[in-house]
């Protein structure tokens, strides 16, 4: 069994929480439970290989915090989610971004970028903060993975795992 750590991170309330407990456990929770700090656990079958996958929820991060060693040991590939409604989280992955690289010193960082809550501007265009373009350029110019999801209607869900196991069996 190929074991791969992920760890996930973005500003508190992105969304990073139901993200990966739709995912592992194929439920979406409405209420808001700010997270300690958790691992989840699946089996994922990728290429025709099943992988043991351990996905590292966290508390969330803001320009003060600093990068924990939990964080960056042993970890493959990283998940940096923001909200689409919201422009400060995703100012904040660009953030994590550059703390990640400093503290990994690697040239390419197998990572997603992920726009959580798509269904909020589907029905109401009018609270997307941060336009789709804007964060796939973002993305590109950094050889990053991008792709918005919705944790709420299951769009994307598991496209974002998939993803960065490409990210990591290629890096
Ligand atoms: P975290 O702090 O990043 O882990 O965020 P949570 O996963 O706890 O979610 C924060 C809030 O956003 C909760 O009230 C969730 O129900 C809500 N939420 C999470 N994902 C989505 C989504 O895809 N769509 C919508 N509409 N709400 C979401
Ligand atoms: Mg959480």
């Amino acid at each position: 069994m190929r074991k791969r750590k992920i760890c996930v991170l973005g500003s508190r309330a992105v969304g990073k929480s139901s993200l990966i407990v739709k995912f592992v456990e194929d439920h979406f929770i409405e209420p808001y439970y700010p997270t300690i700090e958790q691992p989840y656990f699946k089996q994922v079958p990728f290429k025709g290989v099943e992988y043991d996958v351990s996905i590292i929820d966290t508390a969330g991060q803001d320009e003060y915090s600093l990068l924990s060693p939990k964080h960056a040991v042993g970890v493959h590939g990283y998940i940096l989610v923001y909200s689409v409604t919201n422009r400060q989280s995703f100012e904040m992955v660009r953030i994590i971004y550059e703390k990640l690289k400093a503290f990994q010193d690697i040239s390419h960082l197998p990572a997603v970028v992920v726009g959580q809550k798509s269904d909020l501007v589907e029905k109401d265009g009018q609270r997307r903060e941060v336009p789709a373009e804007e964060a796939e350029k973002l993305a590109k110019e950094r050889s990053l993975r991008w792709i918005e999801t919705s944790a709420k209607c299951n769009a994307n869900v598991a496209r974002v795992f998939d993803m960065c196991l490409e990210e990591i069996e290629k890096s």
